[in-house]
Protein backbone atom coordinates (compact mmCIF):
# COMPACT_ATOMS: atom_id res chain seq x y z
CA UNK A 1 0.00 0.00 0.00
CA UNK A 2 1.47 3.68 -0.58
CA UNK A 3 1.48 5.86 2.31
CA UNK A 4 1.44 9.82 2.42
CA UNK A 5 2.50 11.10 5.52
CA UNK A 6 1.92 14.95 5.66
CA UNK A 7 4.92 17.32 7.76
CA UNK A 8 8.30 18.09 7.93
CA UNK A 9 10.04 17.49 11.45
CA UNK A 10 11.55 14.56 13.47
CA UNK A 11 8.74 13.22 14.00
CA UNK A 12 7.42 12.32 10.39
CA UNK A 13 11.05 11.21 9.53
CA UNK A 14 10.24 8.80 12.66
CA UNK A 15 6.99 7.83 11.21
CA UNK A 16 8.47 7.51 7.68
CA UNK A 17 11.62 5.73 8.86
CA UNK A 18 8.83 3.07 11.32
CA UNK A 19 6.76 2.32 8.47
CA UNK A 20 9.48 1.93 6.13
CA UNK A 21 10.42 -1.34 8.39
CA UNK A 22 6.61 -2.84 6.96
CA UNK A 23 6.42 -5.71 4.62
CA UNK A 24 3.34 -3.98 3.88
CA UNK A 25 4.65 -0.24 3.01
CA UNK A 26 5.07 0.30 -0.52
CA UNK A 27 5.80 3.40 -1.72
CA UNK A 28 5.90 6.03 1.57
CA UNK A 29 5.46 9.70 0.28
CA UNK A 30 6.45 12.50 2.71
CA UNK A 31 4.92 16.54 2.24
CA UNK A 32 6.75 18.21 2.34
CA UNK A 33 9.64 16.68 4.08
CA UNK A 34 12.92 16.97 4.68
CA UNK A 35 16.73 15.81 3.69
CA UNK A 36 16.08 13.11 6.27
CA UNK A 37 12.71 11.70 5.11
CA UNK A 38 14.31 11.85 1.80
CA UNK A 39 16.64 8.95 2.62
CA UNK A 40 13.31 6.59 3.90
CA UNK A 41 10.95 7.78 1.09
CA UNK A 42 10.19 10.55 -1.37
CA UNK A 43 9.24 14.15 -0.72
CA UNK A 44 6.80 15.90 -2.45
CA UNK A 45 7.30 19.97 -2.40
CA UNK A 46 3.39 20.26 -1.66
CA UNK A 47 2.36 22.83 1.38
CA UNK A 48 0.59 20.99 4.43
CA UNK A 49 -2.42 22.75 4.30
CA UNK A 50 -2.60 22.51 0.16
CA UNK A 51 -5.39 20.18 0.31
CA UNK A 52 -6.64 20.28 -3.17
CA UNK A 53 -3.01 19.28 -4.25
CA UNK A 54 -2.45 16.94 -1.40
CA UNK A 55 -5.35 14.87 -2.68
CA UNK A 56 -5.00 14.89 -6.65
CA UNK A 57 -1.67 13.88 -5.79
CA UNK A 58 -2.83 10.68 -3.31
CA UNK A 59 -5.39 9.88 -6.41
CA UNK A 60 -2.03 9.97 -9.33
CA UNK A 61 -0.19 8.12 -6.86
CA UNK A 62 -2.57 5.51 -5.23
CA UNK A 63 -1.80 6.87 -1.81
CA UNK A 64 -4.26 4.41 0.52
CA UNK A 65 -3.28 6.07 3.96
CA UNK A 66 -2.43 9.45 4.41
CA UNK A 67 -1.29 9.96 8.19
CA UNK A 68 -1.26 13.88 9.31
CA UNK A 69 2.03 14.26 11.51
CA UNK A 70 1.08 18.01 11.99
CA UNK A 71 -1.83 19.42 13.86
CA UNK A 72 -2.23 23.03 11.85
CA UNK A 73 -3.20 20.57 8.59
CA UNK A 74 -5.81 18.62 10.61
CA UNK A 75 -7.38 21.65 12.64
CA UNK A 76 -7.39 23.17 8.98
CA UNK A 77 -9.52 20.07 8.06
CA UNK A 78 -7.70 17.70 6.12
CA UNK A 79 -9.71 14.70 7.43
CA UNK A 80 -12.55 16.55 5.81
CA UNK A 81 -11.19 17.04 3.13
CA UNK A 82 -10.75 13.83 2.39
CA UNK A 83 -13.38 12.45 3.14
CA UNK A 84 -15.67 14.68 1.39
CA UNK A 85 -13.86 13.28 -1.97
CA UNK A 86 -14.26 9.44 -1.53
CA UNK A 87 -15.79 7.74 -3.90
CA UNK A 88 -14.89 4.31 -4.79
CA UNK A 89 -11.80 4.91 -3.28
CA UNK A 90 -11.61 4.67 0.80
CA UNK A 91 -8.40 5.94 1.86
CA UNK A 92 -7.53 5.94 6.03
CA UNK A 93 -6.67 9.06 7.14
CA UNK A 94 -4.45 8.68 10.46
CA UNK A 95 -5.94 12.34 12.40
CA UNK A 96 -9.20 13.29 13.40
CA UNK A 97 -11.41 15.54 11.57
CA UNK A 98 -12.25 19.58 11.99
CA UNK A 99 -14.22 18.49 15.18
CA UNK A 100 -12.25 16.85 16.97
CA UNK A 101 -9.02 18.78 16.08
CA UNK A 102 -10.11 21.74 18.18
CA UNK A 103 -9.40 19.60 21.40
CA UNK A 104 -6.04 21.31 20.34
CA UNK A 105 -7.30 23.85 18.07
CA UNK A 106 -9.02 25.92 20.85
CA UNK A 107 -8.11 25.91 24.33
CA UNK A 108 -11.15 27.49 25.20
CA UNK A 109 -13.21 24.41 23.47
CA UNK A 110 -10.72 22.03 25.42
CA UNK A 111 -10.85 23.39 28.63
CA UNK A 112 -15.28 23.13 28.33
CA UNK A 113 -15.06 19.88 27.37
CA UNK A 114 -13.11 18.66 30.49
CA UNK A 115 -15.44 20.29 32.51
CA UNK A 116 -18.14 18.98 30.79
CA UNK A 117 -17.19 15.58 31.08
CA UNK A 118 -15.66 15.74 34.32
CA UNK A 119 -12.07 15.61 33.34
CA UNK A 120 -9.24 16.88 36.06
CA UNK A 121 -7.55 19.73 34.98
CA UNK A 122 -6.56 23.34 36.16
CA UNK A 123 -9.76 26.10 37.26
CA UNK A 124 -10.02 28.23 34.57
CA UNK A 125 -11.96 31.53 32.71
CA UNK A 126 -12.02 32.59 29.38
CA UNK A 127 -12.17 36.10 28.36
CA UNK A 128 -12.37 38.32 25.02
CA UNK A 129 -11.73 41.95 24.43
CA UNK A 130 -14.93 42.81 25.16
CA UNK A 131 -15.37 41.25 28.85
CA UNK A 132 -11.43 42.91 29.80
CA UNK A 133 -12.79 44.80 32.49
CA UNK A 134 -13.45 41.59 33.91
CA UNK A 135 -10.60 39.85 32.86
CA UNK A 136 -8.65 42.52 34.47
CA UNK A 137 -11.11 42.04 38.30
CA UNK A 138 -10.13 38.45 37.26
CA UNK A 139 -6.64 38.97 37.37
CA UNK A 140 -6.79 40.94 40.39
CA UNK A 141 -8.38 38.65 42.66
CA UNK A 142 -6.33 35.36 41.23
CA UNK A 143 -4.04 33.53 43.26
CA UNK A 144 0.17 33.94 41.81
CA UNK A 145 1.58 32.68 39.30
CA UNK A 146 -1.40 32.41 37.43
CA UNK A 147 -1.21 30.89 33.53
CA UNK A 148 -2.41 32.74 30.44
CA UNK A 149 -3.26 30.78 27.05
CA UNK A 150 -4.14 32.01 23.57
CA UNK A 151 -6.94 30.39 22.60
CA UNK A 152 -5.53 29.23 19.03
CA UNK A 153 -2.46 27.47 17.48
CA UNK A 154 0.44 29.68 18.20
CA UNK A 155 3.02 27.11 17.89
CA UNK A 156 3.61 26.34 21.28
CA UNK A 157 4.35 30.21 22.24
CA UNK A 158 1.09 31.36 23.00
CA UNK A 159 1.11 30.68 27.04
CA UNK A 160 2.53 32.43 29.62
CA UNK A 161 2.90 32.32 33.43
CA UNK A 162 3.17 35.45 35.42
CA UNK A 163 4.36 35.79 38.72
CA UNK A 164 2.12 38.59 39.63
CA UNK A 165 -0.77 41.03 38.35
CA UNK A 166 1.33 43.37 36.52
CA UNK A 167 2.73 40.82 34.23
CA UNK A 168 -0.33 39.22 33.98
CA UNK A 169 -2.06 42.60 32.83
CA UNK A 170 0.28 43.54 30.65
CA UNK A 171 0.15 39.97 29.17
CA UNK A 172 -3.40 40.01 28.63
CA UNK A 173 -3.40 43.64 26.53
CA UNK A 174 -1.01 41.95 24.63
CA UNK A 175 -2.86 38.70 23.49
CA UNK A 176 -6.31 40.66 23.55
CA UNK A 177 -5.30 44.11 22.52
CA UNK A 178 -2.04 44.37 20.87
CA UNK A 179 -3.29 40.90 19.10
CA UNK A 180 0.44 39.53 19.77
CA UNK A 181 -0.89 36.14 18.69
CA UNK A 182 -3.00 37.59 16.08
CA UNK A 183 -6.50 35.93 16.08
CA UNK A 184 -5.09 33.13 18.18
CA UNK A 185 -5.13 35.29 21.38
CA UNK A 186 -8.69 37.28 20.41
CA UNK A 187 -9.65 34.56 23.45
CA UNK A 188 -7.77 33.87 26.46
CA UNK A 189 -7.52 30.88 28.97
CA UNK A 190 -6.56 31.95 32.37
CA UNK A 191 -6.07 29.43 34.44
CA UNK A 192 -4.89 28.10 38.08
CA UNK A 193 -0.94 27.28 37.89
CA UNK A 194 -0.73 23.30 38.43
CA UNK A 195 2.90 22.83 40.81
CA UNK A 196 3.60 19.18 40.02
CA UNK A 197 5.68 17.43 37.16
CA UNK A 198 4.78 17.03 33.50
CA UNK A 199 5.06 14.03 31.03
CA UNK A 200 2.64 12.79 28.10
CA UNK A 201 0.84 10.24 27.28
CA UNK A 202 -0.24 8.95 24.01
CA UNK A 203 -2.90 7.09 22.63
CA UNK A 204 -4.33 5.59 19.30
CA UNK A 205 -7.68 5.49 18.91
CA UNK A 206 -10.79 5.18 16.94
CA UNK A 207 -12.96 7.33 19.40
CA UNK A 208 -14.39 3.78 21.14
CA UNK A 209 -11.69 1.71 21.83
CA UNK A 210 -7.53 2.64 22.07
CA UNK A 211 -4.13 1.20 22.71
CA UNK A 212 -2.08 3.29 25.03
CA UNK A 213 1.44 4.01 23.66
CA UNK A 214 4.70 4.35 25.68
CA UNK A 215 4.57 7.45 27.33
CA UNK A 216 7.12 10.08 27.50
CA UNK A 217 8.92 13.38 28.94
CA UNK A 218 10.05 16.06 26.92
CA UNK A 219 11.98 19.22 28.20
CA UNK A 220 10.81 22.39 26.90
CA UNK A 221 12.90 24.87 27.86
CA UNK A 222 16.23 26.04 25.62
CA UNK A 223 18.17 26.15 28.91
CA UNK A 224 20.17 23.78 31.18
CA UNK A 225 18.07 23.37 34.52
CA UNK A 226 14.83 23.96 32.31
CA UNK A 227 15.45 27.56 32.23
CA UNK A 228 14.89 30.30 29.54
CA UNK A 229 12.33 30.55 26.84
CA UNK A 230 9.93 27.96 25.80
CA UNK A 231 10.48 25.84 22.12
CA UNK A 232 9.15 22.89 20.26
CA UNK A 233 11.29 20.58 22.97
CA UNK A 234 14.76 19.93 23.40
CA UNK A 235 14.71 16.27 24.04
CA UNK A 236 12.35 13.87 25.34
CA UNK A 237 12.98 10.19 27.75
CA UNK A 238 10.58 6.90 27.45
CA UNK A 239 9.43 5.23 29.65
CA UNK A 240 8.95 7.92 32.35
CA UNK A 241 10.34 6.63 35.90
CA UNK A 242 7.68 8.54 37.91
CA UNK A 243 5.18 7.06 36.08
CA UNK A 244 4.06 3.90 37.70
CA UNK A 245 1.61 1.54 37.26
CA UNK A 246 -0.46 3.04 39.64
CA UNK A 247 -0.33 6.38 38.40
CA UNK A 248 -0.89 5.28 35.01
CA UNK A 249 -4.19 3.00 35.97
CA UNK A 250 -5.38 6.58 36.96
CA UNK A 251 -4.50 8.23 34.06
CA UNK A 252 -6.63 5.53 32.22
CA UNK A 253 -9.96 5.69 34.07
CA UNK A 254 -9.92 9.39 35.14
CA UNK A 255 -8.53 11.03 31.67
CA UNK A 256 -8.32 8.22 28.98
CA UNK A 257 -11.57 6.54 29.58
CA UNK A 258 -13.83 9.79 30.49
CA UNK A 259 -12.25 11.43 27.55
CA UNK A 260 -13.06 8.83 25.04
CA UNK A 261 -17.24 8.71 26.60
CA UNK A 262 -16.94 12.53 26.29
CA UNK A 263 -15.89 12.69 22.47
CA UNK A 264 -19.25 10.08 22.26
CA UNK A 265 -21.15 11.83 24.35
CA UNK A 266 -20.56 15.35 22.34
CA UNK A 267 -21.26 12.95 18.62
CA UNK A 268 -17.02 13.79 17.61
CA UNK A 269 -15.88 11.06 15.52
CA UNK A 270 -12.44 10.62 16.38
CA UNK A 271 -9.70 8.58 14.91
CA UNK A 272 -5.94 9.24 15.28
CA UNK A 273 -3.31 10.09 17.97
CA UNK A 274 -4.58 11.50 21.12
CA UNK A 275 -1.87 13.69 23.10
CA UNK A 276 -2.43 13.85 26.45
CA UNK A 277 -0.03 16.62 28.56
CA UNK A 278 -0.28 15.64 32.07
CA UNK A 279 0.51 17.26 35.53
CA UNK A 280 1.51 14.76 38.08
CA UNK A 281 0.19 16.71 41.50
CA UNK A 282 0.74 14.65 44.26
CA UNK A 283 0.45 11.26 42.84
CA UNK A 284 -2.94 12.49 40.92
CA UNK A 285 -3.13 13.35 37.10
CA UNK A 286 -4.10 16.51 35.46
CA UNK A 287 -4.51 17.28 32.24
CA UNK A 288 -2.74 20.44 30.92
CA UNK A 289 -3.62 20.35 27.09
CA UNK A 290 -4.72 17.97 24.45
CA UNK A 291 -2.72 17.35 21.24
CA UNK A 292 -4.35 15.50 18.39
CA UNK A 293 -1.45 14.18 16.92
CA UNK A 294 2.04 12.51 18.39
CA UNK A 295 4.53 15.24 19.82
CA UNK A 296 8.03 16.65 18.42
CA UNK A 297 10.54 15.25 19.85
CA UNK A 298 8.35 12.70 21.52
CA UNK A 299 7.79 10.62 18.68
CA UNK A 300 11.25 10.04 17.93
CA UNK A 301 11.41 8.74 21.68
CA UNK A 302 8.77 6.65 21.42
CA UNK A 303 8.67 4.99 18.19
CA UNK A 304 11.81 3.00 18.65
CA UNK A 305 9.92 1.47 21.63
CA UNK A 306 7.45 0.42 19.59
CA UNK A 307 8.28 -3.21 18.20
CA UNK A 308 5.06 -3.93 16.57
CA UNK A 309 4.48 -2.99 12.99
CA UNK A 310 2.80 0.35 12.56
CA UNK A 311 1.12 -0.19 9.63
CA UNK A 312 -0.79 -3.26 11.27
CA UNK A 313 -1.71 -1.03 14.39
CA UNK A 314 -3.00 1.57 11.98
CA UNK A 315 -5.19 -1.10 10.11
CA UNK A 316 -5.97 -2.61 13.57
CA UNK A 317 -7.44 1.53 14.24
CA UNK A 318 -9.15 1.58 10.59
CA UNK A 319 -10.87 -2.23 11.41
CA UNK A 320 -12.21 -0.97 15.07
CA UNK A 321 -9.91 -3.77 16.70
CA UNK A 322 -7.63 -1.56 18.52
CA UNK A 323 -8.82 -3.53 21.43
CA UNK A 324 -7.41 -6.99 20.73
CA UNK A 325 -4.25 -5.37 19.52
CA UNK A 326 -1.21 -6.65 21.42
CA UNK A 327 1.44 -3.84 21.08
CA UNK A 328 5.31 -5.20 21.58
CA UNK A 329 7.23 -2.41 23.49
CA UNK A 330 10.75 -2.59 24.21
CA UNK A 331 11.86 -2.28 27.71
CA UNK A 332 15.09 -0.46 27.29
CA UNK A 333 14.82 3.63 28.05
CA UNK A 334 15.11 5.70 24.41
CA UNK A 335 17.06 8.71 25.07
CA UNK A 336 16.43 11.77 22.41
CA UNK A 337 18.23 14.69 22.49
CA UNK A 338 17.89 17.96 20.47
CA UNK A 339 20.73 19.21 18.03
CA UNK A 340 19.31 23.09 17.36
CA UNK A 341 20.69 26.07 15.65
CA UNK A 342 22.50 28.57 17.83
CA UNK A 343 19.99 31.30 18.95
CA UNK A 344 16.89 29.18 18.58
CA UNK A 345 14.03 29.95 19.69
CA UNK A 346 15.07 33.77 18.19
CA UNK A 347 16.79 34.23 15.29
CA UNK A 348 19.17 31.97 14.39
CA UNK A 349 20.62 31.35 10.85
CA UNK A 350 19.97 28.59 8.18
CA UNK A 351 22.09 26.92 5.30
CA UNK A 352 24.60 25.70 7.30
CA UNK A 353 26.81 22.55 6.63
CA UNK A 354 25.71 19.41 8.81
CA UNK A 355 29.19 17.53 9.43
CA UNK A 356 29.75 14.01 11.01
CA UNK A 357 26.44 12.53 10.12
CA UNK A 358 27.75 9.40 10.05
CA UNK A 359 26.94 8.65 13.74
CA UNK A 360 27.26 4.57 14.83
CA UNK A 361 24.26 2.51 13.54
CA UNK A 362 23.05 2.04 17.03
CA UNK A 363 21.99 5.84 17.22
CA UNK A 364 19.07 6.58 15.10
CA UNK A 365 19.41 10.45 13.02
CA UNK A 366 16.60 11.92 12.76
CA UNK A 367 16.22 14.73 11.31
CA UNK A 368 14.19 17.58 11.52
CA UNK A 369 15.06 21.01 9.75
CA UNK A 370 17.47 19.95 7.42
CA UNK A 371 17.59 20.69 3.65
CA UNK A 372 20.34 19.65 1.06
CA UNK A 373 21.89 21.72 -1.08
CA UNK A 374 23.13 22.07 -4.86
CA UNK A 375 26.66 20.15 -4.15
CA UNK A 376 24.68 17.27 -1.97
CA UNK A 377 25.86 18.61 1.60
CA UNK A 378 22.97 18.36 4.17
CA UNK A 379 22.20 21.72 5.45
CA UNK A 380 20.26 23.48 8.50
CA UNK A 381 17.01 25.13 7.38
CA UNK A 382 15.12 25.55 10.85
CA UNK A 383 15.40 25.91 14.29
CA UNK A 384 15.38 22.43 15.46
CA UNK A 385 17.79 20.13 12.96
CA UNK A 386 18.52 16.69 13.98
CA UNK A 387 16.90 14.59 16.72
CA UNK A 388 18.82 12.04 18.24
CA UNK A 389 17.96 9.04 19.61
CA UNK A 390 19.57 5.63 21.69
CA UNK A 391 17.75 2.63 23.37
CA UNK A 392 20.22 1.92 26.73
CA UNK A 393 19.51 -1.10 29.40
CA UNK A 394 18.75 2.39 31.81
CA UNK A 395 18.58 6.10 31.21
CA UNK A 396 22.04 6.64 32.20
CA UNK A 397 23.06 4.32 29.77
CA UNK A 398 21.12 5.72 26.66
CA UNK A 399 21.71 9.23 27.83
CA UNK A 400 25.72 8.39 27.27
CA UNK A 401 24.91 6.91 23.77
CA UNK A 402 22.82 9.80 22.87
CA UNK A 403 25.08 12.34 23.72
CA UNK A 404 28.29 10.71 22.27
CA UNK A 405 26.44 11.31 19.28
CA UNK A 406 25.61 14.47 19.13
CA UNK A 407 28.60 15.42 20.23
CA UNK A 408 29.61 14.15 16.33
CA UNK A 409 27.41 15.89 14.88
CA UNK A 410 27.99 19.46 14.51
CA UNK A 411 28.12 23.14 12.51
CA UNK A 412 28.48 26.92 12.95
CA UNK A 413 26.78 27.50 16.33
CA UNK A 414 24.75 24.51 17.19
CA UNK A 415 23.66 24.14 20.24
CA UNK A 416 21.94 21.00 22.63
CA UNK A 417 20.95 20.62 26.58
CA UNK A 418 23.37 18.52 28.40
CA UNK A 419 20.99 17.78 30.87
CA UNK A 420 18.41 15.98 29.10
CA UNK A 421 16.94 13.38 31.64
CA UNK A 422 19.22 14.39 34.75
CA UNK A 423 16.43 15.39 36.58
CA UNK A 424 15.35 12.00 36.38
CA UNK A 425 18.35 9.78 37.00
P1 LIG B 1 2.85 22.97 23.28
O1 LIG B 1 2.13 23.01 21.98
O2 LIG B 1 4.25 23.53 23.22
O3 LIG B 1 2.80 21.65 23.96
P2 LIG B 1 0.85 24.80 24.11
O4 LIG B 1 1.21 26.13 23.61
O5 LIG B 1 -0.19 24.06 23.42
O6 LIG B 1 2.13 23.96 24.28
P3 LIG B 1 0.24 24.17 26.89
O7 LIG B 1 0.81 22.80 26.73
O8 LIG B 1 -1.13 24.31 27.37
O9 LIG B 1 0.40 25.05 25.61
O10 LIG B 1 1.24 24.92 27.87
C1 LIG B 1 2.64 25.00 27.60
C2 LIG B 1 3.41 24.73 28.87
O11 LIG B 1 3.06 25.67 29.88
C3 LIG B 1 3.11 23.38 29.50
O12 LIG B 1 3.87 22.36 28.93
C4 LIG B 1 3.44 23.63 30.96
O13 LIG B 1 4.84 23.54 31.16
C5 LIG B 1 3.03 25.05 31.15
N1 LIG B 1 1.66 25.09 31.69
C6 LIG B 1 0.52 25.15 30.97
N2 LIG B 1 -0.57 25.16 31.78
C7 LIG B 1 -0.10 25.10 33.03
C8 LIG B 1 -0.72 25.08 34.33
N3 LIG B 1 -2.03 25.16 34.48
N4 LIG B 1 0.08 25.01 35.40
C9 LIG B 1 1.42 24.96 35.29
N5 LIG B 1 2.07 24.98 34.11
C10 LIG B 1 1.33 25.05 32.99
Amino acid sequence: MNILIIGSGGREHALAWKLRQSEYAEKIFVAPGNAGTAQVATNVDIATTDFEVLAKFADDYDVMMVVVGQEAALVAGIHDYFKKLENSRHILVVGPCKDGAQLEGSKDFSKQFMQRHNIPTARYATFTEANYVDAISYLENHRYPVVLKADGLAAGKGVVIAQNFEEASQQLEGMLHLRRFGEAGSKVVIEEFLEGIELSAFILTDGKEYILLPEAKDYKRIGEGDTGLNTGGMGAISPVPFADATFMQKVEERIIKPTLAGLQADNISYSGFLFIGLMKVNDEPYVIEYNVRLGDPETEAILPRIKTDLFELFRALHDGELNNFKLEIDPRTAATIMLVAGGYPEDYKKGDVISGLEVPGEVLTFHAGTAQNDKGQITTNGGRVIALTALGNNLPDALAKATTAAEKITWNNRYYRKDIGFDLQ
